[in-house]
């Protein structure tokens, strides 16, 4: 009989996210570096949702598999980043930040995994549609 602590399984739990129409795909080794919400306009037109959830990993354990296309956006603060979709269903499946080359920020949607682990940060807070809620033990930035 096999048995493995709950910790043990967590930390080599792979996730897999993909665009809409599976072309586009990744692996993601363990849990993420962090969870990040953030309410900034940039991020609401990029989802079309009224905000944006990102997951960061290193780098060295993503894989990727399929053609993306890549897009350069400015955000609120000035700062670019550079989405990776589709070319055929446009769904974002992963993007960098520039000056941290060893980061990879997945947007939690393309996971489409519910139980994937709740955000620590909630950024841009000052563009956060009145209705959304924020949950309690979180971080807030302006
Ligand atoms: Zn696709
Ligand atoms: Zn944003």
């Amino acid at each position: 009989m096999r048995h493995h602590s709950g910790r043990t399984l967590a930390n080599v739990r792979d996730h897999h996210a993909a665009c809409s129409c599976g072309q586009l795909s990744l692996v993601a080794q363990g849990e993420p570096v962090r969870v990040s919400m953030c309410h900034c306009l940039a991020c609401q037109r990029r989802t079309g949702s009224a905000f944006g959830v990102q997951a960061r990993y290193l780098r060295d354990r993503v894989r990727i598999d399929g053609d993306s296309t890549a897009y350069t956006r400015i955000s609120d603060e000035g700062d670019a980043r550079t989405f990776h979709f589709c070319p055929h269903c446009g769904a974002t499946v992963f993007y960098h930040l520039p000056g941290e080359e060893d980061v990879v920020a997945i947007p939690v949607g393309a996971f489409a995994e519910p139980g994937f682990p709740a955000p620590t940060r909630s950024v841009h807070e000052v563009r956060r549609h009145g209705w959304v809620a924020v949950p309690a033990a979180i971080e807030h930035y302006d």
